[in-house]
């Protein structure tokens, strides 16, 4: 199926995008014999795909339905050179506001929960694929009294981007609960690494370089539903007592140097409040920055260089971002600079 944003467009769209110098013919041809299942969608504003609400549009955004859609994808974007990246929840991401260049790949569609393994007296397995909500992971373990990702409640995105980041929370991190990771690479073929292969560490994966996380085999302990029940409705409750989880923002800007809170040290240089353009930095949480409305991606990096001067003034230390940044596309590049 393809949908095109703000140009009308039937079933197949025509051959070169409108505004662009990208050529489409392979990929209307691979939804043409049936190589595709899934939806693609043409100028597709990112801003409707990530949580701060910013984004210009990119030029295709595929949701393939299964992994031969996504491999067809791949490769027609290796063979063609178009530039391609991954996109979850986009709840960490910070997209350009001009267009986007090339093929931004949604894995929505792979959102099953299995119980593959519940052999062990202690321990289940569980199959959960990549565009599972991660909160709904959460529900599916308090449901039924599984215990370890309690800690994680309350942080939103899919399961594919939590293993790319290896979110965290109150001293948890998913990676605690992986056994392996299924993954695609560029070239379509799949692996499955164990978790000693994925280089977690601090909010980051060592994952093979342009590698596509398809779903995760992950253990949790066997417990009392009503405790891990209890526990969740405790790191929630702490979780909205201290980050504005309401507001439109991509979570924590900037990563926490060691031993040290980025949110601390932007508060004691004196930043929360501070505002560029619709982007204020969040006077409840000073390591959110909150799209106050109208903001646009070039606001958010001002303000990023912003406090990351004034806290570089003020305490010696040099930040930096969690947030993932899209770099292809007119101005994608530009954010490059943030990391020094
Ligand atoms: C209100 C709020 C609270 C938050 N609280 C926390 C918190 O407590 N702890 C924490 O760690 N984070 C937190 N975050 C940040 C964010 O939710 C997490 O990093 C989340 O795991 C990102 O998942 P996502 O699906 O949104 O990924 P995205 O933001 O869409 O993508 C992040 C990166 O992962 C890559 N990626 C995504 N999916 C795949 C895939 N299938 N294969 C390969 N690469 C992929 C993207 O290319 C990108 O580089 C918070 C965010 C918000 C908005």
């Amino acid at each position: 199926m393809i949908y095109g944003q703000g140009h009308p467009r039937s079933m197949f769209c025509p051959v070169g995008l409108p505004g662009s110098d990208m050529d489409d013919t392979q990929l209307k041809e691979i939804i043409e014999r049936g190589l595709f299942k899934g939806v693609m969608k043409f100028n597709e504003p990112l801003s409707s795909h990530t949580s701060l609400g910013i984004g210009g549009p990119v030029d295709i955004m595929v949701f393939p339905e299964d992994p031969l859609s996504l491999k067809n994808v791949l490769l027609v974007a290796e063979k063609e050179n178009i530039p391609l990246f991954v996109i979850g929840a986009g709840t960490n991401l910070i997209a350009p506001d001009g267009r986007i260049e090339g093929i931004a790949v949604s894995l929505k569609a792979f959102r099953s929960i299995e119980l593959t393994q519940d052999s062990d007296e202690n321990n289940v397995v569980l199959f959960a694929g990549s565009g599972v909500p991660l909160p709904m992971l959460v529900n599916y373990a308090r449901k039924y009294g599984y215990s370890g990702i309690e800690a994680l409640a309350g942080i939103p995105g899919y399961v594919g981007g939590a293993i790319y980041m290896n979110a965290g929370s109150f001293g948890v991190e998913i990676s605690d609960v992986i056994i392996s990771v299924s993954i695609m690479d560029p070239h379509g073929g799949i692996a499955i690494l164990d978790k000693d292969n994925l280089g977690f560490s601090y909010r980051s994966s060592g994952l093979p370089e342009g590698s596509v996380i398809l779903s995760a085999n992950i253990i949790l302990r066997k417990d009392d539903p009503a405790e891990v029940e209890r526990r969740i409705k405790e790191y929630s409750g702490r979780k909205k007592a201290s980050q504005p989880l309401g507001e439109m923002s991509a979570g924590c800007v900037f990563k926490n140097p060691v031993g040290e809170a980025a949110g601390r040290l932007i508060e004691a240089a004196g930043c929360k409040g501070m505002k560029k353009g619709g982007v204020e930095v969040s006077s409840l949480h000073a390591n959110y920055f909150i799209n106050k409305g109208g903001a646009t991606c070039r606001d958010f990096v001002e303000l990023m260089e912003e406090v990351k001067e004034m806290v570089r003034e003020h305490s010696g230390i040099v930040l930096q971002p969690e947030v993932k940044l899209i770099r292809t596309g007119t101005r994608g590049q530009e954010l490059e600079r943030l990391h020094d």
